[in-house]
C-alpha cells in the first residue's frame, strides 16, 4: 500500500511542535533579510523594529509589510537576498497589473518548492503510475514548471502539454489515457465544452483527477466540472511572490490545506491593517518561513479569505483557508455595495440554461458607473427566441438583487462570443 501522506512529520504536526518549527524559522528569516535587502533594513529601522524583537510568533504583527508596489519598485532583483550566483532560476509573474513581479530561486529554494507541490498532488492521488498532463502555461509563468516539477518528483509520467491547441488536449487525453488534468479552471471548462462538441465523453476517458487554480473560482464552478466531465476537482493556490502554486492545495474533502510550514499566514482587515481572528474575513498575507533568495515579509496577496483551524478527516494538521472570495483589485463598489466577481459568478451558476461563461463590463453613463453582466446561454436556450431570452436575463437580474443586493442588467451574447480562456480568464472588461 503506498503511504498516505508525502511528508507525514509536517502535514501531521500537532499545533505547538508547528507553532515552534515558524517560529525558528521566521527568526531565521527575518536576521536573513535585515543583513542582506537594504528594503527590508530600511523598511524595520523606520518602524524601529529589530530581528531580535521577535520572539514569539505573535510578535510578527510588530513587523512591517510588504506590498506589490515594493516588488515593482524593486524589479528585476533589488529585493534578492542573495547573490545572482547563487540564483538558478528566475520566474515572473503574468504582469496582469502592470510591470511582472520577478521570482528569484536558489538550488534550495526550488527544491522546497518542488516538494510542495508533490505534497500537494500526492494528496490529491498521482502516484507513480498516473499519467499527468499539464496544461498549465510553460515559461516565465510559476504553474508550468511547478507542476513538471512536483510530478517529476513523484516520478509520474508527465505530458507536458502547455496551455491551448485544446482538440490536441483532448486527442492527448484519448490516446495517452491522461489520468491526472492540470490546468485552471477556466480552461478547464474550455476543454470539457470542446470535447462535448467534438463528441467526445470525457467521463469515459480515463480522466479522474483535476488539479486547478491560478485564479478564483467558486464551488458552483467546481461541482459544473465534476458533473461534466466525471473529474474529482482538486485545487492548488500560490503566487510568484511567494513561490508559485505550492503554497495551499486540497485534500480530499474540498479543505485548503496550507503548506504552514514554508508560509506563515495571516489575515487582516484589508483597510485598517490590524489582525482579524481566525474565522473571519479579510485580506491574506504571508510571511516565507524558508526561502532565501526572495523571501518575502508580511506580504500582502490582496486575495480576500478566510483561516480555519478545525480538524480535517483526512488527518492532515495544516491550517486550512476558505476558497478566495476574489482579489481586492477586483472588487467592484456598485451603489455602495462591494462586489466581487465570485459572487456573480455563484449567482450565474444557479441557472443552467447558463453556459458557465461571463464578463462583467464596467462603463459610465454620463458621470454615474455602470455595470452589465454578459453571459451565453446554451444553445437550446438561445434558439427558444427573445420573449424566453428577456424573461431570462430578467431572472437573473432578480436573483443577483436578491443575493448581492444590487441592480444589474443582464445581456445575454449570441454564442460563441466570450473569448474562451486557456489560463486565467478575464471577468471584468473595466471601459471607464
Ligand atoms: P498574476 O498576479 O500576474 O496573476 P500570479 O500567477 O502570481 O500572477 O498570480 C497569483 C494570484 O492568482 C493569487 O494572488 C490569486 O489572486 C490568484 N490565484 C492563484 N491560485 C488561486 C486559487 N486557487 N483560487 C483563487 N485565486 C487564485
Ligand atoms: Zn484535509
Amino acid at each position: 500500500m503506498s503511504k498516505k501522506f508525502w511528508d507525514e512529520k509536517f502535514e501531521t504536526m500537532n499545533e505547538s511542535g508547528m507553532k515552534a518549527f515558524q517560529l525558528e524559522k521566521l527568526k531565521e528569516t527575518v536576521a536573513w533579510v535585515y543583513d542582506r535587502v537594504p528594503f527590508y533594513k530600511n523598511a524595520f529601522d523606520e518602524r524601529g523594529v529589530k530581528p531580535s524583537d521577535l520572539q514569539k510568533l505573535e510578535d510578527i504583527a510588530k513587523f512591517p509589510f510588504t506590498v506589490k508596489t515594493a516588488l515593482r519598485d524593486n524589479y528585476p532583483f533589488g529585493l534578492c537576498a542573495v547573490p545572482i550566483s547563487d540564483v538558478v532560476r528566475v520566474h515572473a509573474s503574468s504582469g496582469t497589473t502592470g510591470k511582472p513581479i520577478t521570482g528569484p530561486y536558489t538550488a534550495e529554494d526550488l527544491d522546497q518548492w518542488t516538494d510542495c507541490m508533490a505534497r500537494g498532488l500526492w494528496a490529491q492521488e498521482v502516484r507513480p503510475d498516473s499519467i499527468l498532463q499539464n496544461a498549465y502555461g510553460m515559461g516565465l509563468f510559476t504553474g508550468g514548471l511547478g507542476f513538471l516539477q512536483g510530478a517529476m518528483r513523484i516520478q509520474c509520467a508527465v505530458v507536458p502539454s502547455g496551455a491551448g491547441m485544446t482538440e490536441r488536449q483532448i486527442m492527448l487525453i484519448q490516446d495517452f489515457g491522461t489520468t491526472a488534468l492540470c490546468c485552471t479552471p477556466s480552461y478547464c471548462l474550455t476543454i470539457i465544452e470542446k470535447a462535448e462538441k467534438m463528441g467526445v465523453d470525457l467521463k469515459k476517458t480515463n480522466l479522474k483527477t483535476g488539479h486547478f487554480g491560478a485564479e478564483p473560482w467558486t464551488v458552483e464552478m467546481r461541482s459544473e466540472i465534476e458533473a461534466r466531465s466525471g473529474i474529482h476537482a482538486y485545487e492548488h493556490y500560490g503566487l510568484t511572490e511567494l513561490m508559485g502554486p505550492g503554497v495551499s492545495f486540497t485534500c480530499e474533502h474540498y479543505k485548503i490545506h496550507i503548506n504552514e510550514d514554508h508560509v506563515l499566514p495571516e489575515i487582516v482587515d484589508p483597510g485598517t491593517l490590524d489582525p482579524v481572528e481566525l474565522g473571519e474575513e479579510g485580506e491574506l498575507v504571508f510571511t516565507s518561513l524558508q526561502r532565501r533568495a526572495m523571501p518575502m515579509i508580511r506580504y500582502r496577496t490582496r486575495d480576500i479569505c478566510t483561516l480555519r483551524r478545525e480538524k480535517c478527516e483526512c488527518g492532515r494538521t495544516l491550517v486550512t483557508m476558505d476558497k478566495i472570495l476574489g482579489r481586492s483589485d477586483d472588487m467592484m463598489i456598485i451603489s455602495g455595495v462591494n462586489v466581487f466577481p465570485s459572487q456573480v459568478e455563484t449567482c450565474l451558476m444557479e441557472f443552467e440554461q447558463v453556459e458557465p461563461l461571463y464578463q462583467i463590463r464596467l462603463g459610465k453613463k454620463g458621470y454615474i458607473d455602470h455595470i452589465t453582466v454578459e453571459i451565453e446561454v446554451k444553445s437550446a436556450m438561445y434558439q427558444a427566441g427573445q420573449g424566453k431570452l428577456d424573461e431570462l436575463a430578467k431572472s437573473i437580474s432578480h436573483r443577483i438583487q436578491q443575493v448581492i443586493g444590487i441592480n444589474v442588467p443582464i445581456v445575454i451574447l449570441p454564442q460563441d462570443t466570450i473569448e474562451r480562456s486557456i489560463g486565467k480568464a478575464k471577468r471584468i472588461i473595466d471601459e471607464r
